[in-house]
C-alpha cells in the first residue's frame, strides 16, 4: 500500500521548536515530510544581492543540519508554490498540508488559492495561529471593533494574556515522526539568480542584559541598547511566545514593543488599505512634491543633516538602522522633503533585514502623520535637537559619517525653517481641500 504523508511547509516560521504548525502536523498520526518552497514570485522582484535570501538559506542548512540528525530531511524547492505543491502531492500521497497563518496580502491570497487547489485535488490545508500571541481580530474593543490606538490595545493585550497562551508547543517530543530519507540538496544562491552580500546577521538568542536595561538604553543609536531581533521574528527563527515570555520577567518597555509588533500585524489585518493608502483617507490628498534629487540625497546620505545621513548610511552599508533613526529620516523625507511616505517605505523595504510590511508601513505612516496613532502633523521632528538629545557626544554619526565636521561635509539640502513652514503650508492646504 502506498505510504501516507502529512506536509509541513516552513514559511515564516524557520524553526523546529515552539512551532504551533509543526506541532499539529507531528501530532497528526502520519510520518511528515518538512518542505520549504523559495517563492519564484517573490524571488523575482529582488535585486540580486538580497542579504535576506542567504538569511532564509542559512536558516534552512541550521534545519537540515537538525532533521539529518534524526534521519530525516527537508524538502526545498524553487519555483511557483501552486505548481510545486501540484508537483509535490502528484509525487507522494499527502493526505494534508500543515502551516502557520500569514498576514500579509500576497499571502492571503496565495494561501486562499492554493487551499482551493489542495481540497480538489483531495488534500486538506490546515493552517495555523505562530507568529502573534494575538492575531487578527482576537483583540477588539468593547464595541467589537479593531483598536487604532496603541495604549488602549496594549492593555486589553496584557489583560487577555493567559500562562497557556505562552506555553511552548513542545514539537520536540514527536520529532520521531519526521519522515525517513536520505538528505536532500538545498538550492545554491547562485543556482536561484543570488549572490552574498557580505552582510553579517545577529544572533538568535536575544542579550538578555540588554533587555534588562532596554529602557534606559534604547533611544540612543551610539549604544547597543536594543536586541536586534527583528529579523529573526520576521522569519520565525525565534518564538515569539519565548520572546514575550523573558520579555515579561525583564522589562515592561521590551514587552511594549513586541506589542506594537502585534498592533501593526492587526491594522495591516483589519485595514488592508494601508498598503497603498493613507490610514487616514484625507492625507491622500497631500501634494508631495516630486523630486528625484532630493530623494537620492536622502537614500544616500547627502542631505547635510548628521543624523539623518549617518542613519541612512548605517542602512545602506549594514541593512540596520536604530528605531530612533529611523523616525528621524522618515520625519525628515515626509516633513522636510515632502516626498510621498510610500517612497520612503519602498526604500526601507528593500534595505532593512528586519523588513516586516505592517510594521514598515505603520511606521512610515507614523511618520508622515497619515496612520493610527500618529503624532499630529504640526509636530516636527527637528533633526538638530534630535541630534543633541540622543547622540549628543555625535559618536553614532562619527561612526558613520567620517567627514561630519570637516569642510566636506554636504550642506543642509534645505532649511529647517523654511522647511518646516512649507510643510505646515502644504499639509494644512491638503487637509483642507479633502474629500472624504
Ligand atoms: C519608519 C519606520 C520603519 C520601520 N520598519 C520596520 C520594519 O520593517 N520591520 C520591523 O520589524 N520594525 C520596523 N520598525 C520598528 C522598529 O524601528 C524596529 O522594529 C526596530 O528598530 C528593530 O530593531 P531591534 O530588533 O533591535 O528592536 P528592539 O528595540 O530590540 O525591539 C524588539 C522587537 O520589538 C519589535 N518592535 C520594536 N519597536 C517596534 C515598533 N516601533 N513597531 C513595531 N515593532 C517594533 C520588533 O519586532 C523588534 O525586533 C520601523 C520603525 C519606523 C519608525
Amino acid at each position: 500500500m502506498n505510504q501516507e504523508y502529512t506536509a509541513f511547509w516552513f514559511r515564516r516560521d524557520l524553526r523546529l521548536d515552539d512551532n504551533a504548525g509543526l506541532f499539529h502536523a507531528l501530532t497528526a498520526g502520519k510520518p511528515v515530510i518538512p518542505v520549504f518552497i523559495f517563492d519564484q514570485h517573490i524571488l523575482d522582484d529582488l535585486p540580486s544581492r538580497d542579504a535576506r535570501v542567504e538569511f532564509i538559506r542559512h536558516a534552512l542548512e541550521e534545519l537540515q543540519a537538525q532533521l539529518t540528525k534524526i534521519g530525516s530531511t527537508l524538502v526545498v524547492k524553487y519555483g511557483k508554490p501552486e505548481n510545486i505543491w501540484a508537483e509535490l502531492v502528484g509525487q507522494y500521497s499527502i493526505q494534508g498540508v500543515y502551516t502557520n497563518h500569514d498576514y500579509e496580502p500576497y499571502a492571503r491570497e496565495r494561501d486562499e488559492h492554493l487551499a482551493e487547489m489542495l481540497r480538489e485535488k483531495g488534500v486538506a490545508f490546515h493552517t495555523f495561529q505562530d507568529q502573534v500571541i494575538f492575531e487578527k481580530d482576537s483583540i477588539l474593543t468593547q464595541q467589537g471593533k479593531p483598536y487604532t490606538v496603541f495604549t488602549p490595545f496594549s492593555r486589553t493585550w496584557k489583560s487577555t494574556l493567559t500562562p497557556e497562551m505562552l506555553a511552548p508547543f513542545e514539537t520536540e517530543k514527536h520529532f520521531s515522526e519526521f519522515w525517513k530519507s536520505e538528505a536532500q540538496q538545498i538550492p545554491s544562491l547562485a543556482s536561484m539568480g543570488f549572490s552574498v552580500s557580505g552582510l553579517s546577521f545577529p544572533p538568535r538568542i536575544p542579550d538578555k542584559e540588554i533587555i534588562k536595561v532596554y529602557d534606559e538604553q534604547r533611544n540612543f543609536p551610539a549604544v547597543e541598547g536594543t536586541t536586534r531581533t527583528g529579523i529573526h521574528l520576521r522569519f520565525g527563527t525565534l518564538s515569539i511566545r519565548k520572546l514575550v515570555r523573558v520579555a515579561k520577567a525583564l522589562n515592561e518597555t521590551y514587552l511594549n514593543e513586541l506589542i506594537w509588533r502585534e498592533f501593526y500585524m492587526q491594522i495591516l489585518w483589519n485595514f488592508p488599505h494601508v498598503v497603498n493608502n493613507a490610514f487616514r483617507p484625507e492625507y491622500d490628498a497631500i501634494e508631495w512634491r516630486e523630486s528625484e534629487e532630493d530623494f537620492r540625497a536622502w537614500c544616500e546620505g547627502r542631505t547635510g543633516y548628521p543624523l539623518v545621513d549617518a542613519g541612512m548610511r548605517q542602512l545602506n552599508e549594514t541593512g540596520f538602522m536604530h528605531n530612533r533613526v529611523r523616525m528621524v529620516t522618515a520625519s525628515f523625507l515626509t516633513k522636510h522633503l515632502l516626498i510621498d511616505w510610500r517612497k520612503g517605505e519602498a526604500y526601507f523595504a528593500q534595505k532593512l533585514l528586519d523588513f516586516e510590511l505592517a510594521s514598515n508601513n505603520g511606521g512610515w505612516q507614523w511618520a508622515a502623520g497619515s496612520g493610527t496613532d500618529a503624532a499630529p502633523y504640526f509636530r516636527i521632528f527637528n533633526p538638530e535637537s534630535q541630534l543633541k538629545k540622543f547622540d549628543a557626544q555625535g559618536k553614532y554619526v562619527r561612526r558613520w559619517v567620517p567627514e561630519f565636521g570637516t569642510p566636506a561635509y554636504a550642506r543642509e539640502i534645505v532649511e529647517h525653517k523654511f522647511a518646516r513652514d512649507r510643510c505646515l503650508e502644504v499639509y494644512k492646504a491638503g487637509l483642507a481641500g479633502a474629500k472624504v
